[in-house]
């Protein structure tokens, strides 16, 4: 269970959070559309925790009323865990009631959506448990005007050239970025994951300031710039998608000249953004409730996050995968939004690597084509460098391990172009280990993918 601090506010009647989250939320959404700046403003200044605590109590009960009348999904499990959604005034209150990743492979999406959608995204990367997210386009808007209001914090302006190039493909990055960017009003290039080489012959030329990309692209587009100069320095940078240990973040500093500010986000919607101070990332709290469960002694746990703002298909208390925890004290920056710790990993099996998730059913279905590998295997994503090496360590039935590389080349090239395109554009390295047998199954289980990175 959670045992984080209450907003303030909490306790107060209902029709109080009726009213003044109902007329911050109404504020909210006018100013959302037109003026980034003011929605900005409203947000950092005008906002107060009680606030903010209103427009969460208000937003939740109407999401809870909403899922349980149109979605078959809810009203299954609210009726399981004997909830009544009247009665419910913070996510917590919801007990061992749950929405897992699992929840949306198994179940069709029609159990989970309450109304017609207009637009679907998929969560990245290479993996056969693929989950699909549906929104309405007023839903896509609301989101990256947030997302606007959070690139704003950080430092983007309107007078800036903003180069993003975070990948077009079933997933939202690309898009959303180049719709908070637009949102902003800045001068905006969106060609997607394309080779970093590219971007750098354009750099001096655009007249970029402003870099925004997946870590793991950032650091080969700075390692071009480290061996051939920087052709132009730039203001700001924004990472996405992958840790950044320390080391890493300071070369690409040195090398460029600029901060560079780290977001967090994930296709079923949720996300914060590092401010200028750069301890945690504020999370949207105004349009999601995020829980920490299952805390250790430090307080890291399972991120779990309620929407408030979507009719289409809303997620309640869904366990998202990754693991942090919330930072207790208030931020320097003002800002009335708690702070989600860098993540300290995941509590599935998924592996970002090249800025999209792996997960083991990657690797089986390659190995399984590969006839000289025995059943005996493990991948780990270690960093060489400022660079991540995914190395398969092999117990080979017979053959040898340049040949057995080639067919594990061939099959990835053939059968899973998202993550060969990344291993094309060098976000990682192939590395191949032949184990002598019996090496691999001294650990009481084998673990089939295991990331060995440092995350400091
Ligand atoms: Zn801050």
């Amino acid at each position: 269970m959670s045992a984080q601090p209450a907003p303030a506010g909490r306790g107060e009647p209902m029709w109080r959070h009726w009213i003044v989250g109902g007329v911050a939320s109404t504020v909210a959404n006018l100013i959302n559309g037109r003026s980034i700046e003011t929605a900005y403003r409203l947000a950092a200044r005008a906002s107060s925790p009680a606030t903010l605590h209103s427009i969460q109590t208000w937003k939740l009960r109407r999401t809870l009323l909403h899922a349980a009348r149109h979605s078959p999904f809810y009203r299954r499990l609210f009726q399981r865990h004997g909830v009544d959604p009247a009665n419910v005034s913070h996510p917590a209150e919801l007990g061992e009631l749950f929405t897992t990743p699992q929840d949306l492979i198994d179940h069709p999406a029609e159990d989970f959506l309450c109304r017609p959608p207009q637009v679907l995204y998929e969560t990245s990367g290479t993996s056969r448990r693929r989950k699909t997210i549906y929104y309405s386009h007023q839903e896509v808007e609301s989101a990256t005007s947030l997302m606007a209001v959070g690139l704003y914090h950080a430092g983007i302006r309107p007078s800036d050239r903003v180069i993003s190039t975070p990948d077009y493909h079933y997933w939202s990055g690309g898009p959303w970025f180049a719709r908070a960017v637009t949102k902003l009003g800045a001068f905006g290039a969106f060609p997607g994951k394309i080779p970093p080489a590219e971007v750098y012959r354009r750099l001096a030329e655009h007249r970029y300031d402003v870099l925004i990309g997946d870590v793991s692209w950032i650091l080969r587009l700075t390692e071009l710039a480290r061996e051939q100069g920087a052709p132009r320095p730039l203001r700001l940078i924004v990472g996405a998608s992958e840790g950044l240990p320390r080391r890493s973040r300071e070369f690409i500093e040195e090398v460029w000249g600029a901060r560079m500010f780290m977001c967090y986000g994930c296709t079923e919607g949720a996300g914060g953004m590092e401010c200028r101070f750069r301890s945690g990332y504020h999370l949207n709290e105004f349009s999601f409730i995020f829980e920490i469960v299952d805390q250790d002694a430090d307080g890291n746990g399972d991120v779990v996050f309620t929407t408030l703002d979507r009719t289409t298909m809303p997620l309640i208390r869904y366990r998202v995968g990754d693991v942090a925890r919330l930072l207790p004290d208030p931020c320097d920056c003002g800002i009335v939004t708690r702070r989600l710790s860098p993540l300290l990993g995941r509590s599935d099996e998924i592996v970002m690597l090249g800025g999209e998730g792996v997960d083991p059913t990657l690797f089986e279905a390659i190995l399984s084509e590969v006839p000289q590998v025995s059943g005996t295997w493990q991948v780990a994503i270690r960093r060489d460098g400022h660079q991540d090496v995914c190395e398969l360590r092999l117990e080979l039935d017979s053959g040898d391990v340049a040949v057995v590389a080639q067919q594990v080349k061939d099959v990835m090239r053939a059968k899973f172009e998202t993550t060969w395109k990344d291993y094309q554009l060098g976000l990682f390295d192939l590395r191949f280990t032949a184990v002598p047998r019996g090496a691999l199954l001294q650990e009481r289980k084998l673990r089939r993918l295991v990331d060995e990175r440092e995350r400091e």
